[in-house]
């Protein structure tokens, strides 16, 4: 049953935006979500779930699909600047996972089976998006991009760390984004090292360049990842200018990899380029518009956890939406009951997460020792504060 009266808008179609809209129609919502791309967009770099949103997806009943689905990396080798053997590791050893509990997916495999959960049952608007949103008291007024013009109950910006939404509700990313000090590009590149669900970095200090094998297939994500003081506005904005920085970052490299890497990497017809950095605000919401995901906290992928995030902020949302009705007590209680967990996950940053990168040659050999040490460990840590948030049963519709 719908609740007349309540209808929301969501921006966004990736992680956290379908995840939203699955717990906002259990409570009872009438859900629309605009997305900018003409379609889902699939494939993609791997990324982590871990914890806290196994339960989330588990109790979207998707987790069976999302164990298919799992890249079962088996091993994670490191390389010297040489192209020499450091260690190599079981990837959960390193990445801070729980093997056998915690997931690897491809990015848009996520997005298409948070997709599939709720495509029936909410209205999703593809080659759209938000122009202009004016919210007063009874409703947030919303012209389209297309020209289309409606008004909603409440309005939630899921669209990334370069939210738009956050923007036009907020100011400027700058205000927001902490720079951490790295570039990095991510491509595809044809499978000519013979790698099979396995990943191997390459290290030198300040550089790193890897290479994920995410199945048995032709292709890898290719990933060159180097430090560049800020701030973060220098960076170039045109593609072509970022493919001579990131050449230039990895020329001279001491393994053939890389600069075959490079090569790939100029060629590469999906090439992203971005800064590493988090989003950090004071509050997230305004009125009758909210953020969720990395729109509002993004912890970067340093910490491995954003999509985890993604979707224990959703959850969280939904169910406070469920649980008090009222938007302005609800916003108050997600806030209150999630920031000191994203907080934990942020933190991860400045507490060794960053660690993966080291930027100079001693930070480098501690590193590589570390990774040695680690081959002696008993396997199986135990899950991770910053991945086990408990989760309220969903509230029923007030
Ligand atoms: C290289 C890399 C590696 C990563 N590795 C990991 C990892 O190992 N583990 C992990 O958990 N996370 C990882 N992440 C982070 C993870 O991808 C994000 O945290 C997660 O995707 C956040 O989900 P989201 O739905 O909040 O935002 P996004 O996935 O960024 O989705 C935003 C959506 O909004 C859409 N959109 C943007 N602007 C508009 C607009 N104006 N109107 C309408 N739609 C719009 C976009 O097209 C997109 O579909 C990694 C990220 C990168 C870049």
């Amino acid at each position: 049953m719908t609740r007349t009266g309540r209808h929301v808008l969501i921006s966004g179609a990736s992680i956290a935006g379908p995840a939203l809209a699955y717990w906002l129609h259990r409570a009872g919502y009438a859900v629309t979500v605009v997305e900018k791309a003409g379609a889902l967009r699939g494939g993609g770099y791997p990324v982590d779930i871990r914890g806290t949103a196994i339960e989330v997806v588990r109790r979207m009943g998707i987790l069976p699909g999302l164990r298919d689905a799992h890249i079962d990396s088996r091993r994670l080798t490191f390389l010297d600047a040489d192209g020499g053997k450091v260690a190599s590791l079981t990837p959960s050893a390193v990445s801070g996972g729980v093997e056998g509990q915690d997931l690897e997916i491809r990015r848009g495999d996520l997005a298409a089976s948070l997709y599939a959960a709720v495509r029936d049952d909410v209205e999703f608007l593809f080659g759209d998006a938000i122009d202009v949103l004016d919210d007063h008291e009874n409703g947030v007024d919303v012209t389209f991009r297309s020209g289309r013009r409606r008004t909603y109950d409440l309005v939630v910006g899921a669209d990334g760390m370069h939210s738009r939404t956050r923007e036009s509700l907020f100011g400027p990313e700058e205000r927001f984004h902490r720079y951490l000090g790295y570039c990095f590009a991510i491509f595809t590149l044809p499978n000519t090292f013979g790698l099979s669900r396995e990943v191997m970095m390459w290290n030198s200090p300040g550089k790193a360049a890897a290479l994920y094998a995410v199945g048995d297939d032709d292709e890898l994500h290719g990933f060159l990842n180097f430090h560049r003081p800020g701030p973060a506005l220098d960076v170039p904005r045109n593609p072509g200018a970022q493919r001579d920085l990131v050449a230039s970052a990895f020329a001279g490299a001491g393994w053939e990899g890389v600069a075959a890497m490079v090569d790939a990497m100029r060629d590469a017809d999906d090439l992203f380029f971005d800064t590493a950095g988090q989003i950090r605000m004071p509050a997230w919401s305004r009125g009758r518009v909210a953020l969720v995901g990395d729109a509002a906290y993004a912890p970067s992928f340093l910490t491995g956890q954003g999509s985890s995030l993604a979707l224990a902020g959703a959850y969280m949302l939904a169910n406070s939406l469920a649980a008090y009705g009222d938007h302005r007590a609800a916003f108050a209680a997600y806030e209150r009951d999630l920031r000191p967990f994203v907080a934990m996950n942020q933190a991860l940053v400045d507490n060794g997460a960053a660690t993966l990168f080291p930027t100079t040659e001693r930070a480098l050999e501690q590193r590589d020792r570390g990774l040695r040490d680690l081959l002696t460990l008993p396997a199986a840590p135990p899950r991770p504060a910053h991945s086990a948030l408990t989760l309220p049963e969903f509230a029923l519709p007030r």
